[in-house]
């Protein structure tokens, strides 16, 4: 269950001194507060939706919305506006999504780093991921390697689905294998046919 919806903080309180409460007529009581409503999952803030203010006298009670404050007190506010940012951690969400972007991508370009290496460095035993077409999925297992020639054993069985990898390379292979010239191989994997490479 995915919990998510909206919160509601105060972002700001200003004691505002250059006005007096058009109410009760005293100085020095009135206060702006402003609060910003963010919307949440699992209670970690993603991003503000919206912003109120009200004001309240300290000596009579008046509260008032921001529609109903008189021009002083609005222009009051104005200046507090100018002063006061949304705080940063109502974006948490969106920070940690976009941390979370970035680290798969740096992990992905790791990855394709490494199997680019076992690619062009084929070893007996090797066993590759691959993708023979749209789902389509097998593995072949490099039998040995001689120069620049790499004979694969192709696996009998094929997977309509990527999660097929596990059970795939524990099924039977073909006896005769097929002979690929190392640059063959490497095109295979810039074509994204040869997704991975594994090495025990
Ligand atoms: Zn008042």
């Amino acid at each position: 269950m995915i919990v998510y919806g909206w919160r509601q903080a105060q972002t700001a309180k200003e004691d505002i001194s250059e006005c007096t409460c058009h109410n009760c007529g005293k100085p020095f009581t009135l206060s702006i507060y402003v609060f910003h409503r963010y919307a949440h999952i699992f209670w970690i803030p993603l991003f503000p939706i919206g912003k109120t203010v009200k004001s309240h006298c300290s000596s009579c009670g008046l509260p008032l919305e921001k529609k109903e404050m008189p021009q002083e007190l609005r222009h009051a506010f104005g200046n507090m506006n100018n002063r006061n940012r949304i705080p940063v951690w109502m974006f948490s969400g969106l920070i940690l999504i976009a941390g979370g972007i970035i680290c798969s991508m740096v992990n992905r370009l790791i990855a394709d780093h490494k199997n680019k290496e076992l690619i062009e460095n084929p070893f007996a035993g090797d066993v590759y991921e691959v993708k023979q077409g749209p789902g389509i999925y097998t593995t072949y297992k490099v039998e040995r390697v001689a120069d620049d020639t790499v004979f694969l054993l192709v696996n009998q069985y094929t997977s309509d689905m990527q999660s097929g990898f596990s059970e795939l390379k524990a099924m039977e292979y073909n006896d005769t294998a097929q002979a690929v010239f190392k640059p063959q191989l490497l095109e295979m994997f810039n074509n994204q046919e040869i997704l991975t490479v594994e090495r025990e």
